[in-house]
């Protein structure tokens, strides 16, 4: 069988491996990308969020992605009925980047799969990781190509980027069940021919139809726009009672008051994807010779569009990680890695289960607005959840359920009151 030598091997060329493989080439550590499938491929995940440009630009992919003229996602608009909130990027608390892209991945993941071979990587498309076998941290990766035909590649590292194929969780038995409630999606494309001229049809917006159900509206710069429903699995599997993703989608769309007229009956650009219980999450992100990154560890929910966030933020720690050990510096994986990803996860984790108990859509829409509160939640929202001069990311997890607590319980005084 022929035998392949690299520092580095990354599973899977998604955002999390580009990024990685990336940094450890502009490092002149020698890695290889394997991906099994064919690029541009569809995959989800269209929304991002700012604190993704810096590990763009640190990684030497802004200029490329930049070049793509994707459309600017300045903020974040959720709709709950009449009530509006509109999150404004440039307009957040501490410091980061003011804006982002809102993109279709097929192209945004095939123009940084193309600025990583130009640089020289060795990426290798339609070869899929068979089996992995470890002797102490070293490891001989076994790969098959379209054709069928077998090669071993031999890294002192595995970056496992393999997103939901989840190569090495599921090898060494690291899967476990995500402590979030099992949520389901179901989204396609649409060719967005009512769309409105200005922010209106550009704007990203979340539109709330139940307390635990939202549509996404991801409009492209291509004209295309994105169109997803999540919601309780249970609620997601019950629009369509023969499991028909285009009625169950249509479905959704005519419960939105605010999107039936712009969307009501267009065409989808390819038959709906369901991802059923998406929520993902893993007993250790690291072990002896690899580390786990992106989607491959763990996946939350997209109501803050926070995974490519997450993807790139781990793929670029374990590189810098891996370089530090290579130059003979001791690393503690267990609090420079997990610990680390770990603090910015857990400040999601609360958002998005305070966003489902309902609690964030008290502090949303209440009025008058807080700008104070604003600024320092839209910095999160942004993914600057590491920053703990910002209350809303240090005390995250009592902080949003307390001042929901006292709005609430405010408003059902001034009920009282008024009967
Ligand atoms: C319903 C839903 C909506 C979402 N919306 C958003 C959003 O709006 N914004 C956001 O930031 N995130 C969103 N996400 C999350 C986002 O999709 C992921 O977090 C992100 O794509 C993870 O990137 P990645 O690089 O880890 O994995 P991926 O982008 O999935 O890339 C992994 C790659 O590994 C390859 N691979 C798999 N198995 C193998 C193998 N055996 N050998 C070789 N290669 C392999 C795959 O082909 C793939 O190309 C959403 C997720 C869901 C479920």
């Amino acid at each position: 069988m022929l035998k392949e030598f690299v520092d580095v091997l990354v599973i899977g060329a998604g955002p999390s491996g580009c990024v990685s493989a990336s940094h450890l080439h502009n490092n002149g550590i020698k890695v290889k990308v394997v991906e099994k499938t064919k690029f541009p491929r569809i995959v989800v995940g269209e929304s991002l969020i700012p604190r993704v440009m810096d590990h763009f630009a640190e990684a030497g992919l802004f200029e490329s992605l930049d070049a793509m003229n994707f459309e600017k996602k300045l903020g974040a608009r959720f709709i709950r009925g009449n009530e509006i909130c509109v999150f404004d990027f440039s307009d957040k608390y501490g410091k980061g980047w003011d804006w982002t892209w809102q993109v279709p991945r097929a192209d945004f993941d095939n123009t940084m799969a193309q600025e990583v071979i130009r640089k020289g990587i060795d990426l290798e498309f339609e070869s899929e990781v068979i089996s992995v076998a470890f002797e102490g941290k070293n490891s001989i990766t076994v790969v098959k190509d379209k054709d069928g035909i077998e090669k071993e590649i031999h890294a002192k590292f595995i970056i496992d980027s393999s997103g939901y194929g989840r190569v090495l969780p599921r090898l060494l038995d690291l899967d476990t069940p995500s402590k979030l409630d099992p949520h389901s999606a179901i989204f396609t494309h649409v060719v967005d021919v009512n769309r409105p001229e200005g922010e209106e049809g550009t704007l990203i917006s979340f539109d709330i139809l139940e307390t635990e159900v939202w549509l996404w509206v991801i409009p492209f710069s291509n004209g295309n726009t994105s169109l997803g429903v999540v919601g309780p699995t249970d609620f997601i599997n019950a629009l369509s009672k023969d499991n028909n993703k285009v009625e169950a989608l249509n479905n959704a769309i005519n419960m939105s008051d605010y999107y039936i007229k712009r969307f009501g009956g267009v065409e989808f650009a390819f038959e709906p994807v369901k991802l059923e219980n998406y929520s993902r999450s893993v007993k250790s992100m690291y072990g002896d010779g690899f580390a786990l990154t992106g989607n491959s560890s763990e996946f939350l929910d997209p109501v803050f569009s926070s995974g490519v966030a997450f993807a790139t933020e781990s793929g670029m720690l374990a590189a810098k990680l891996f370089i530090k050990e290579s130059q003979g510096i001791t690393v503690n994986w267990e609090t420079e890695f997990t610990g680390y990803m770990r603090r910015g996860i857990g400040v999601f984790t609360t958002y998005v289960k305070e966003w489902y108990t309902g609690n964030l859509q008290t502090l949303f829409f209440h009025q008058p607005e807080n700008p104070d509160v604003k600024r320092k939640i839209c910095a999160v929202l942004a993914g600057y959840v590491w920053d703990e001069t910002n209350p809303f990311v240090k005390k995250h997890d009592n902080l949003v359920k307390n001042m929901a607590h006292l709005i609430n319980s405010e408003k059902e005084l001034a009920e009282k009151k008024l009967d």
